[in-house]
């Protein structure tokens, strides 16, 4: 009897893997048209400067409007997309657009910037000549790099990889600021926030989440400031959805936040929008 349960079970095991793997050969192979379709679109979330409330930044989210199933959201393809090396092409479009928006909202500022964020998966930074496919962007959208900030994952940081270390090295020396997202997810050691050229911490929203009322996730929120404090680099908190987590993180001095409290992500004429009514 178990021995006949344990066939069934494999059988249903299996049929379940062959749903899986078809629903995944299919997305991979609407993701390779998904870039000559036109299929993507960056969205735009703002930073904010809390105690102003000015925008001085914005992260550039990745969406795929994908012609059957609408709207897919990043983590249902970046997996695939990091899996097959199909990042590495449509990274270089997000590269390219978010340049291009930087562009069109930085070029006739007369004061302050508003700097676009872009998430780079670990893969851009293996498979590519990623130094050389930023100056080419840079250049060929007239996008100074001021303008742009990269965030990369802990991960790509913990094994002390001299390849990884010049790419960085060289960005940074582009004048590209370097922010680590999804901070305090990925701890292994602090060590490599002294080797690497990073310039800004951000504290992941499963602290900011429970803040202030988890006393213990609040401790973790205060450590984190004070080791971008100590080591001087500057803070933003994600995922902020209230006003009581926005305060608690200014006045431990965390003085900028990203999350719903302030916007969600939007498209690129909404955004711009945004800023034509704060007058900046
Ligand atoms: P992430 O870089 O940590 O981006 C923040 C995610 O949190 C975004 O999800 C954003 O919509 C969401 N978020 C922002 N504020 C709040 C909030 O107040 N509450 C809650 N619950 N969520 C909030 P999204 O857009 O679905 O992106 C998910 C992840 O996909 C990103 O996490 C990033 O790792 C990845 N991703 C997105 N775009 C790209 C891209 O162009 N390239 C790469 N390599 N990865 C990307
Ligand atoms: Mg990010
Ligand atoms: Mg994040
Ligand atoms: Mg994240």
């Amino acid at each position: 009897h178990a021995k006949q349960q344990g066939r069934n079970n494999f059988q249903f095991y299996s049929e379940e893997l062959t749903v899986r793997s078809a629903e995944r050969m299919a997305l991979e192979i609407a993701l390779r048209k998904a870039r000559k379709n036109e299929e993507f679109e960056l969205y735009f979330q703002p930073q904010i400067d809390i105690a102003s409330g000015r925008i001085i930044g914005t992260e550039a989210l990745l969406r795929w409007n994908q012609k059957d199933q609408g709207m897919i959201m990043p983590d249902r393809f970046i997996p695939v997309a990091e899996e097959t090396g199909l990042i590495v092409g449509i990274g270089e479009w997000v590269l390219e657009s978010a340049c291009r928006a930087a562009t069109k909202w930085n070029q006739d500022r007369k004061q302050g910037n508003v700097k676009v964020a872009v998430n780079l998966s670990s893969r851009q930074f293996i498979q590519n000549d990623l130094v050389g496919d930023i100056v080419r962007i840079l250049e060929a959208t007239q996008c100074k790099a001021e303008w742009l900030k990269l965030e990369i994952t802990e991960s790509l940081l913990l094994d002390d990889d001299q390849d990884i270390l010049e790419k960085l090295t060289a960005l940074h020396g582009l004048g590209l600021e370097i922010s680590i997202d999804d901070f305090g997810t990925g701890y292994s050691s602090l060590s490599y926030l002294h080797r690497f050229p990073v310039s800004q911490l951000k504290i992941d929203r499963s602290f900011v989440r429970d803040i202030p009322t988890n006393e213990d996730k609040a401790e973790l929120v205060k450590a984190m400031i004070s080791i971008a404090q100590a080591l001087h680099l500057t803070l933003v908190a994600e995922g902020v959805e209230t006003q009581e987590q926005s305060n608690y993180l200014l006045a431990n001095g965390c003085g900028v936040a990203q999350g719903y409290l302030y916007g969600r992500p939007i498209p690129a004429t909404a955004f711009e929008e945004l800023l034509q009514r704060q007058g900046i």
